[in-house]
């Protein structure tokens, strides 16, 4: 249109800052080279996706080991899907996880950072310059159709088999209004959008390269997309681009849903005059499912919530160090070398991703999670579990203020050693984990294993209650235990019994079974020894004599 100019002052008269403007004001940061800018840019629905979770540590990971910083932006221009409160909830999560933006939206209504606002709906103004901008250029145009036109338009295709469907080329009718006839609707009060003169050709081929899938080719942008909506708030297309150049980012790291995106937003880079960022489109994550594999999903998979992991009590560094596996395959070989590095120490690298998506295994997290847990002192359980505790259990959380000192006793119990156990993968399993260490949890449970029968057991309980003395030390207490063997009938070798098992009744670690189940009412637990003692002398006897009393019964 001859008349650009006039027509952009006719649409945006209270816009008099300019590109160059916003240009100046947001100029390229000065970073080493190499320095990475990424950003997470979340829409506030309040829900966050483990997949979200994953996508975002990977951005995260790329700007940290290079040096370069990593932003929050809240992508809000769609008010009907904004959920109150939600952006908080999703920066707790990051947040929880151990991600902390250099820059951008920090916390509820809080920002830090000199490339902001960084909550779209308050860069409202600076989207309108650029809009102007393309439509001075003759790259946008007001349109006038109503919904009704639109879906007259789609029909009329579909009855024509066109292959492309939308607003573009031919059927784009606002595309050749005459400034006339634009000022007379604008005059009548018809609302209007704006949209992009798409340049595109249908059939002409749009090239690009994503660091993770490779080169991609697809179909050039032809739809004159809506750049503003009717009310002056921008598309998700148009905000992006725009924020993305402003706040200079280097590489775009998101789900792969957006690919199917990049043939706009380069065309909207290039209309623009801005250097298009590198692309990192990140594959979901995928759960196994019969023979194949399908994404891992919001409705079906109470894991895929983020809020899942801090429920159940999943310390971060377990996710964190799951969620690089997922990420880097050699993760693992570099773990097996580097056993107390931290994770921002891993070479991460984009191109080792999985361009199909990684395989969810909720096993596999609950080993590393074990593993983790396994080498945290007593006195980190306890804090971290008690954190959880506090929001999640407050029956357990009770139980360890009655004694706090007993409750890290009972935690350190085969813990700090060379050879720690590894029961515990999240804080959810210590109630269970410890709870016949207390008398408000213990159930008695008297099943038996091995060779000892209720005789037996009532044998070694007798002499074991006359026996047993808090005072021993281990070496003493197990010396009992053994010395206890001959007189019910059973070996306290092991080997002795397998070599002749007609002539006892047990070996010592059938003995030991016995005890074991009338103090815990299980077969399988951690040190005895130091579990006999953080009893007390009263429960022990207590429950000795009350298991003895059980078998008695039973004979
Ligand atoms: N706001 C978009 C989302 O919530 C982000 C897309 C992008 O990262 O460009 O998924």
């Amino acid at each position: 249109m001859e008349n650009a100019k006039e027509l952009a002052g006719l649409l945006f008269p209270d816009i008099s800052e300019t590109p160059e403007y916003y240009e100046e004001k947001y100029p390229p940061r000065s970073l080493p080279d190499g320095a990475r800018v990424t950003r997470f840019a979340p829409s506030p629905t309040g829900f966050l996706h483990f997949g979200n979770l994953f996508t975002c540590r990977v951005s995260y990971e790329t700007a940290k080991t290079t040096g370069g910083i990593f932003y929050v932006r809240v992508e809000d221009t769609d008010q009907k899907r904004r959920v109150e409160g939600a952006v908080g909830v999703m920066l707790d999560g990051l947040s929880y996880f151990g991600i902390e933006p250099d820059e951008g939206v920090v916390a509820n209504g809080e920002e830090r950072g000199d490339y902001g606002p960084y909550c779209q709906s308050r860069r409202k103004r600076i989207y309108q310059a650029f809009a102007k901008r393309l439509v001075e250029e003759g790259f946008a145009y007001p349109c006038f159709c109503t919904a009704e036109e639109l879906d007259e338009i789609r029909s009329r295709q579909e009855e024509a088999g066109e292959d492309i469907t939308g607003y573009y080329g031919k059927y784009a009718r606002c595309r050749s209004l005459s400034l006339e006839e634009i000022k007379r609707n604008i005059d009548l009060g018809k609302p209007w959008t704006l949209r992009l003169r798409s340049p595109g050709e249908a059939g002409r081929k749009c090239v690009f390269e994503d660091m993770i899938k490779g080169r991609i080719e697809a179909q050039e942008n032809v739809q004159d997309i809506v750049l503003l909506k009717s009310d002056g708030i921008p598309t998700y297309h148009f905000a992006s681009v725009v924020d993305d150049h402003l706040m200079r980012t280097t590489h775009i790291v998101r789900g792969d849903e957006w690919i199917a995106s990049c043939p706009v937003h380069i065309q909207l880079n290039r209309l623009l005059g801005f250097k298009t960022p590198k692309y990192v489109h990140v594959a979901p994550i995928m759960k196994a499912q019969g023979e194949g594999k399908r994404k891992l999903s919001k409705r079906k998979d109470p894991e895929a919530a983020v809020s899942y992991y801090s429920e159940e009590g999943y310390p971060a560094e377990s996710v964190n160090e799951y969620m690089m596996t997922l990420a880097n395959s050699n993760f693992e070989d570099w773990r097996r070398a580097n056993k107390n590095e931290g994770i921002s120490k891993f070479p991460f690298n984009i191109k080792k991703m999985s361009v199909s998506g990684a395989l969810f295994d909720i096993a596999k997290l609950n080993d590393i999670s074990k593993n983790v847990i396994s080498t945290m002192t007593s006195e980190r359980v306890f804090e971290l579990s008690l954190k959880w505790a506090e929001r999640y259990n407050k029956g357990l959380a009770e139980l360890y203020k009655k004694d706090g000192e007993r409750a890290r006793a009972i935690l350190n119990i085969d813990r700090e050693n060379k050879k720690p156990r590894k029961d515990i993968a999240k804080w959810s399993d210590i109630p269970d984990y410890i709870s016949y260490m207390f008398d408000e949890t213990f159930e008695p449970c008297y099943e038996l294993s091995g060779n000892a029968t209720p005789q037996l057991a009532a044998a070694v309980l007798e002499k074991y209650a006359a026996a047993v003395d808090l005072n021993d030390t281990k070496d003493e207490w197990f010396e009992r235990i053994k010395a206890l063997c001959p007189l019910v009938g059973c070996t306290p070798s092991v080997k002795e019994f397998k070599q002749e098992p007609e002539s006892f009744k047990g070996h010592v670690g059938d003995v030991s079974t016995v005890i074991r189940v009338a103090l815990t009412g299980r077969t399988n637990t951690p040190d005895l020894y130091e579990i006999t003692r953080l009893l007390g002398k009263e429960r022990v006897s207590e429950r000795l004599c009350a298991a003895l009393k059980h078998y008695r019964e039973e004979i």
